[in-house]
């Protein structure tokens, strides 16, 4: 059967096994994980359409370069699925710049990573010219260069990982809203959707930004805010020797990654970005102009060959943030049966094949792998946050 027959299934079961919701990303990555390991019945319930919610505008930009030891370990072993899979993986290099308020920071973090075996050097400014001979290195004193990292299509991905779940048995339902948990002392006994219910004893809320909805019915809630955060899509001039590397530079706070046929897509770096917290069902879509042709405008400080570049398209979309930006992994100390990954804070993408790894194993095996324990709900209360040794900062605040 064609995944789009399958998609537009509407007889849910009047059982299942299991119940994730949230059809971006994560939730098919853990459908796909799961489905792999011989559990019972697995359903996942998608209000809208495969990969609609954030995972539609992400960068997918994979790479290993964290500033947290068990992140890079996550990091590392989600390339490696990336690497072995059947997905275009586009490995074009990453180059990072920084200012001389993160030197050290720079400095800090590549030792890091090297240590743990991410292939990384700082680079010069010679080295960086070598790279990328038009680059303005004004206001750069050091860079990085990850050659091996890079990105995939974010949309294609997700639908090959509902594919494979499928082909395992998962069933998925789109445009089915998962609207409340029933749950007695004996802890969860059924999932109500518009569609009907399914009697389940276990759920995996991977809603993203919207995870506190279907939480409200549990009486948990998740420090889990929506940031709208906003790209812009620019169509390079024909007559430039296209830029091919993917951009982190953390002294204007923007990112660039090349896309297909001469564009590249733009955005705003973590900790540069405007605080733009919206509710995640009614925010706009749309770019703001002022936002974008600023973005356009640090590119071209950079890189002044994209003063010629097209403004193509803009748009928003939102990051699931937490407190430490980090995502919230495992059970609920509260109701039994009831699991999260959510939260992953605008950098989810490249960890979502070790996300439904680790998901996957708690569940068949009930084992707690001891890094998903450090992302427990419980670390804000207990004022256990995951943050860097060595930040790096905006060096304009
Ligand atoms: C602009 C942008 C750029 C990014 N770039 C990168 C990058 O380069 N690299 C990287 O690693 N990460 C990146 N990220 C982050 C990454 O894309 C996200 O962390 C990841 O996609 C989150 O996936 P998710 O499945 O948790 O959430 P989502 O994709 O938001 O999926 C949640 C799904 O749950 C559904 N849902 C919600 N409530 C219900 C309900 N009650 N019933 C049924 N369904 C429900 C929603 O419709 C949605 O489809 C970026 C994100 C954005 C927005």
């Amino acid at each position: 059967m064609k995944l789009q027959d399958i998609l537009n299934k509407i007889n849910l079961p009047k059982a299942s096994d299991i119940v994730i919701i949230g059809g971006g990303v994560i939730g098919c990555s853990i459908a796909m994980q799961l489905s792999k390991m011989s559990f019972g019945s697995i359903t996942l319930l998608e209000m809208n359409a495969i990969s609609s919610g954030a995972t539609s505008k992400s960068g997918a930009m994979i790479r290993e370069f964290y500033q947290i030891d068990f992140l890079i370990e996550m990091a590392k072993e989600s390339k490696k699925f990336f690497e072995q899979s059947d997905i275009n993986f586009i490995k074009n290099g990453r180059i990072y710049l920084f200012s001389k308020e993160n030197t050290d920071s720079a400095y800090n973090n590549a030792i890091l990573n090297k240590k743990l075996g991410v292939n990384i050097d700082v680079i010069d400014i010679k080295q960086i010219k070598n790279l990328i001979p038009e680059v303005n290195i004004d206001d750069i004193s050091i860079g990085l260069f990850e050659p091996e990292a890079g990105y995939v299509d974010s949309v294609e991905t997700t639908y090959k990982f509902a594919q494979n779940a499928i082909n395992n048995g998962v069933q998925i339902f789109t445009n089915t809203k998962a609207e409340s948990i029933e749950i007695n002392k004996n802890g969860i006994q059924a999932i109500k959707t518009n569609k009907g219910k399914i009697k389940t004893k276990m759920i995996i809320n991977a809603s993203g930004a919207w995870a506190n909805y279907i939480n409200k019915s549990v009486d948990e809630n998740l420090p889990i805010f929506a940031l709208r955060v906003q790209q812009v899509i620019l169509k390079a001039n024909p007559a430039v020797v296209p830029m091919n590397y993917c951009l982190m530079d953390y002294s204007k706070g923007t990112y660039l990654r090349p896309d297909y046929g001469q564009t590249y897509i733009a955005g705003e770096e973590l900790g540069f970005e405007q605080n733009d917290i919206v509710s995640p069902d009614y925010y706009n879509q749309s770019s703001d102009h002022d936002v974008i042709t600023e973005y356009k405008s640090r590119i071209v400080s950079r890189l002044p060959s994209f003063d010629n570049s097209i403004i193509k398209s803009g748009h928003a979309a939102i990051y699931d943030m937490t407190p430490d930006a980090n995502p919230i992994l495992g059970a609920s100390s509260k109701i039994k049966g009831l699991f999260y990954a959510v939260g992953f804070s605008g950098h989810g993408f490249k960890l979502s094949p070790i996300i439904g790894n680790m998901i996957a194993e708690l569940i068949t095996k009930e084992k707690t792998d001891p890094i998903l324990k450090k992302f427990n709900l419980s670390r804000f209360a207990l004022k256990n946050l995951i943050l860097p040794k060595f930040p790096i900062k905006n060096p304009n605040n």
